[in-house]
């Protein structure tokens, strides 16, 4: 069974997204409702609910996610070096203040102050 909700129907191309980078496996886009200068979210192309469903088989992709998002980061505005930099957040399920139930890491940076979710 498909995926419906939100972030999967973007991966379809059902509903826009302002997108920042895409490949096969990836893509990330800016988070529509921004907590902080600049919020992007880094999604797999593969259905995958969140942190709670991967393990050492999914070391591979998921290394080469967390390698994009330094890149993500730097190319579309946070700070280089050790006054700048970035925070990732993934939420994973209710406890965890998940909203869409697939997997994403939230990168957020830019000047402070400002407070992230
Ligand atoms: P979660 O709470 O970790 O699941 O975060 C979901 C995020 O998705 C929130 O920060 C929302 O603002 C964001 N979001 C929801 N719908 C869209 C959309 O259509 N485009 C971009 N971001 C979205």
């Amino acid at each position: 069974m498909s995926e419906n909700n939100v972030f999967a129907r973007i991966i379809r191309g059902e509903l826009p997204a302002n997108k920042v980078y895409e490949d096969d496996e990836f893509l990330a886009f800016h988070d529509i409702d921004p907590a902080a200068p600049v919020h992007l979210l880094l999604i797999p192309k593969r259905h995958v609910v969140s942190l709670q469903d991967v393990g050492p088989e999914d070391a591979a992709w998921l290394g080469r996610m967390m390698a994009l998002i330094p890149k993500l980061a730097l190319e579309n505005g946070c700070r280089p070096g050790p006054e700048g930099g970035f925070r990732v957040v993934a939420n994973s399920g209710d406890d965890g203040g998940q909203e869409v139930p697939h997997l994403h890491f939230h990168i957020l940076g830019g000047e402070r102050p400002w407070k992230p979710k």
